[in-house]
């Protein structure tokens, strides 16, 4: 058997290692010359943990984890803790450790593990056709490749996403702005062993550790889409969204290096029920595009990744029908983390600012039960809980 994989993210990277430790041989294709990861880091939680170690990546991943250990709310303008609380129950729960990494690091990760040698960069997928018995896709150079199945990892903005529908699927503008970057650690930030996150006026500002000594922070601002802003008025606007925030953040604002941060509008897909078609399966992004509240896009595609090897491991099943049983392993699964996280986006976003408020005061009288049991939620939701 052979499967033709469309695109050299993470979805795709996972899906060429998953399918390879059970003995099927992969294409990789890849659009850009050079995969440049936007965003500066993820935080892998322990579903996610879990499935790469199972595809066989458990020192690698640890020596690019941060040593996040604990997790605080604190008040926007005085920094005054509002909870704080260990994340061992979440260790002691899941059995594993959740680790943010930098995404240039996880990707550097997945291609040494799966081998760069064997993706072919600069071929970008315009269509894809199905025959009785392969399939084969069609790139913008010209040339095709055939197999006997395609796995199509070409992220939220997937061409092969519509042939598999029947249908195009919008993405959806969910309300808010996120920068992100990575900057040294220092504690007149937040401690280092924490995940700490600033709130007030429905906005964030969170800053998680990684390796290197390294903070991975991130601030949300709810905005209008398509604003002319870019990295030239990038500090000047952070200044001014977040004037009156608390030393730690101005501190943030002018230690970050606008030339390395990153300013996203930040979208998700309605989920659907309808992931393959005949040879064809969506994988990643491309199957489920979530905002990133609750951390599990990525996480999603590491399961869908392992899911889909299991799936195809079957000697009694024909390759449509593993990918039939694929997509009903997972339809309901990543449905429901786009769901929770769009719940938590609003939330967090002041949607409707009475329910932040009521929100900002139950991180007051939280003791960490109830975010440790949420997050314990999401993650016992993966393949290899
Ligand atoms: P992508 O990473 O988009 O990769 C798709 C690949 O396909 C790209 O390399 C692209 O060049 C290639 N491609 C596209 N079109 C074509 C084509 N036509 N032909 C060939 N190749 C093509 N997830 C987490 O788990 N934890 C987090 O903490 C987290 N934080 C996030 C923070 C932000 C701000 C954002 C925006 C997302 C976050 N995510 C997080 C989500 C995570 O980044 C994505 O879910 C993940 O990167 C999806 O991987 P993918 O491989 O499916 O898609």
């Amino acid at each position: 058997m052979k499967a033709i994989i469309i695109g050299a993210g993470i979805g795709g990277m996972c899906a060429a290692i998953a399918l390879k430790r059970c003995g099927i041989d992969s294409v990789v294709f890849e659009a850009v010359k050079e995969i440049k990861p936007v965003g500066a880091a993820i935080s892998i939680w322990p579903n996610g943990v879990k499935c790469l170690n199972y595809l066989g990546m458990k020192d690698a991943l640890r020596a690019i984890g941060g040593p996040m250990h604990y997790m605080a709310y604190k008040d926007y303008q005085s920094a005054e803790t509002l909870t704080q609380f260990s994340l061992e129950p979440l260790v002691q729960d899941s059995g594993e450790r959740p680790y943010p990494v930098a995404r240039a690091e996880l990707q550097a990760m997945l291609l040494d593990n799966w081998g760069r040698d064997k993706v072919q960069f600069g071929k970008r997928v315009s269509r894809v056709e199905q025959q009785s018995d392969s399939v084969t896709a069609y790139f913008d150079d010209g040339t095709t490749a055939s197999g006997d199945l395609l796995i199509a990892c070409d992220g939220t903005h997937s061409v092969i996403r519509q042939s598999v529908l029947g249908h195009a699927a919008e993405r959806r503008y969910a309300g808010y702005v996120n920068w992100n970057g990575l900057v040294e650690i220092d504690e007149s930030l937040a401690a280092a062993d924490h995940w700490t996150t600033f709130v007030g006026e429905g906005k964030r500002v969170s800053l998680m550790p990684i390796a290197g000594n390294r903070f991975y922070f991130f601030f949300d601002v709810p905005l209008p889409k398509g604003l002319a802003e870019d990295r030239r008025s990038l500090r000047d606007d952070l200044s001014r969204y977040f004037s009156g925030w608390a030393a730690p953040v101005q501190h943030l604002i002018a230690q970050l290096n606008p030339e390395t941060t990153n300013r996203v509008e930040i979208h998700d897909i309605e989920p659907f029920a309808r992931l393959v078609h005949g040879r064809v399966a969506l994988l990643g992004d491309a199957a489920h595009s979530t905002t990133p509240d609750i951390g599990q896009g990525g996480c999603a595609a590491m399961e869908d990744a392992v899911v889909l090897a299991m799936a195809l491991q079957s000697n009694s099943l024909s390759i449509e029908d593993s990918l039939l049983r694929y997509q009903l392993k997972r339809a309901d699964r990543v449905k429901e983390l786009v769901l929770k996280a769009r719940k938590r986006c609003d939330v967090t976003h002041a949607k409707d600012p009475a329910v932040t408020t009521e929100w900002y005061a139950g991180l007051r009288q939280e003791n960490g039960d109830r975010i440790i049991s949420g997050m314990c939620e999401t993650i016992q939701g993966g393949p290899l809980a």
